[in-house]
């Protein structure tokens, strides 16, 4: 059984560990160096980029979190976490640095400007049926590199088109919140991921 980690910074960690625990996963929360050594893939939650920006550097995690990256440890960020896997990002705060990983460009907040919160249907390459997602002041995917695909994207609302789920090898990304809708489908699908790695 791989043990995947929850980046526990800030977000909402405690409802990933629990979705990853239905799953038939080991988990253990990462807050330290030596806590990332001891995993086998991460998630990184929701919450705010920026505050888990500066928490990363001042515990020392933001030049680990992007070695293991680098040397292909299977990594899922959702929202805020889907912001740190960005090799770039627009309206960040002064200064915001990422993780990367994933050859796209993310905006933050995108969908936050037209109202803060919202579900949507998003269809999913690898899903059979869409998943039902909800977006909490969520970011959007403007464009991405050759290296990454495109898995999901909204599929109704005014935001309809936007894409909203991308995946570059062993790291994957999702705009919304799988977390807080008790489908367990985005979990699966990453800790096959995780799976498939070792
Ligand atoms: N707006 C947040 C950010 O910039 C993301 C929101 C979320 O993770 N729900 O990090």
């Amino acid at each position: 059984v791989p043990t995947v980690g929850v980046l526990a910074l800030q977000g909402d960690v405690r409802e990933h560990l629990r979705v990853l625990e239905s799953c038939g996963a080991g988990t253990a929360v990462v807050r330290r160096p030596e806590e990332l050594d001891r995993v086998d893939g991460l998630v990184i939650p929701g919450g705010e980029s920026t505050t888990m920006w500066r928490l990363a550097r001042t515990f020392d995690l933001l030049e680990p979190l992007r070695k293991r990256v680098e040397q292909g440890m299977p990594t899922y960020g959702s929202c805020a976490g889907m912001i740190m896997l960005a090799d770039r990002i627009v309206d960040g705060a002064a200064g915001q640095e990422t993780i990367g990983g994933i050859d796209m460009l993310v905006r933050r907040n995108a969908f936050g400007r037209q109202v803060d919160s919202f579900e949507s249907d998003v269809v999913m390459t690898g899903l059979d049926a869409p998943f039902h997602a909800v977006f909490i002041r969520a970011p959007w995917v403007e464009s991405v590199g050759g290296e990454a695909e495109v898995l999901g994207r909204a599929a109704t609302g005014d935001s309809a088109g936007r894409i909203v789920a991308v995946r570059q090898g062993h790291l994957f990304a999702t705009s919304f919140h799988p977390e807080l809708t008790g489908d367990p489908r985005i979990h699966e699908y990453f800790l096959a991921m995780v799976k498939g790695s070792s």
